[in-house]
């Protein structure tokens, strides 16, 4: 998982982690964070649906 200042874990969906930090301007966005091996996706937005939405339709280029 990389390192994500103050990420703070919400919920799991499959492999990817949905969880909240703060960027740069102090904004809270929402991480989607796929912990699968040799996966290493990750992505921000703006609204937890988005995220959740993303980790449920992400799949693996790893199998
Ligand atoms: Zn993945």
């Amino acid at each position: 998982m990389p390192a994500r200042d103050f990420f703070h874990s919400v919920m799991s969906i499959g492999p990817v982690q949905i969880g909240t930090h703060r960027d740069r301007r102090g904004q809270t966005r929402h991480a989607a964070v796929c912990t699968a091996d040799n996966c290493g996706w990750s992505a921000d937005y703006t609204s937890q649906s988005a995220a959740q939405l993303a980790a449920r339709t992400h799949r693996c280029k790893v199998r």
